[in-house]
């Protein structure tokens, strides 16, 4: 049991300030991510410094398309969330310690430029990533957060620092009512104040959005989170569509189909998004970047493996068009 950041005292009450709950605790009770609680006035957390799993994996399998393309990236799985999507918020979390030293240091060994975080919520374990990420900064490892939104305006700012890129992984268009009938959330503007946080403190971001059929398929929804992508980040923020596979309390909702997948992905060039991806193999034309410019196709990638990088720099070949991205 570990003392934690991001906390004041109200009376006998514990506000914690990691992510965007603002959780008001009382003594002996635990937030709603069930792993920090009051200690009689203190903010502790179970499993501090504990994680799930390290793996190798592409960064397009994260997935990012526009940073550092065609990298490998060391991704490890911090545990606890704040939202029961695919880990259920559980206090039964089990981990091992990990060493933010050896873990850096096992980086530099491999030449491995690119460390992640992800899996269930990576800010919840705010005080393990954030010594991480100071280390990996002086050994010039590229830092990137997997997220669903719900982070404090506080917590990205001492990150921001140290944190070159972030996923922020949306669920049926961050339609407010699935969030408060499926996430128990009262509002989903939290993920909006993340996104406009990152901006402002740099950090290289793209989003993700899973289309859920039937409860969470709402056009207006999806056309209302287009336009604020577009009036609030940029034209050119990478937009990936995830595929919804049934699960656990989904698990009578059939996948997403095709046609709702062409039908997003549609609307979404139509308003005005330059990079829309679609993460399903039966949906054709959607996982190669093309030049917005001149369309020469950039990057060809089958499923999240690159094919063939055709970029020069971060230049189209072609036609010498920019492109938004991160090359190195
Ligand atoms: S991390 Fe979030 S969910 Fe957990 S206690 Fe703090 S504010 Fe609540």
């Amino acid at each position: 049991m570990e003392e934690t950041m991001f906390w004041s005292k109200e009376g006998k009450k514990i506000r914690c300030g990691i992510c965007s709950f603002n959780c008001l605790i009382e003594n002996g009770s635990f937030g709603r991510c069930k792993l920090r609680y009051n200690e009689n006035g203190s903010l502790k957390m179970k499993n501090l410094g504990k994680i799930k799993d390290i793996n190798k994996r592409s960064v397009e399998s994260l997935p990012l398309y526009h940073f550092m393309p065609g990298h490998e990236a060391m991704v490890v799985s911090t545990i606890g969330t704040n939202i029961d999507w695919i880990s259920s918020i559980d206090d039964k979390v089990k981990g091992n310690k990990v060493k933010s030293e050896d873990l850096i240091k096992e980086l530099n060994a491999k030449k491995i430029k690119i460390l992640a975080f992800n899996d269930s919520e990576p800010i919840i374990s705010f005080e393990l990533i954030f010594k991480i990420m100071r280390l990996a900064k002086r050994y010039n490892i590229k830092t990137v957060l997997t997220t669903n939104g719900f982070i404090s305006s506080e917590a990205i700012k001492k990150i921001g620092k140290y944190l070159d890129a972030a996923i922020v992984n949306i669920v049926a268009s961050a339609d407010k009512n699935f969030y408060q009938k499926y996430f128990n959330v009262d509002d989903s503007y939290a993920i909006f104040d993340a996104l406009k946080n990152f901006k402002k403190h740099r950090v290289f971001t793209e989003v993700t959005n899973t289309i859920i059929p039937e409860i969470g398929e709402d056009e207006s929804s999806h056309s209302n989170l287009v336009d604020w992508l577009i009036n609030n980040l940029d034209s050119s923020v990478p937009y990936h569509l995830l595929k919804f596979e049934p699960f656990g309390r989904f698990k009578d909702i059939s996948e997403t189909p095709v046609e709702l997948f062409e039908k997003f992905a549609f609307e979404a060039e139509k308003s005005g998004l330059r990079f829309v991806y679609v993460h399903d193999p039966y949906v054709a034309g959607y996982s190669t970047t093309y030049c917005y410019n001149c369309r020469f196709p950039l990057i060809e990638r089958l499923g999240d493996a690159i094919i063939e990088n055709r970029l020069d720099g971060d230049r189209c070949p072609s036609c010498g068009f920019r492109i938004s991205l991160v090359i190195e």
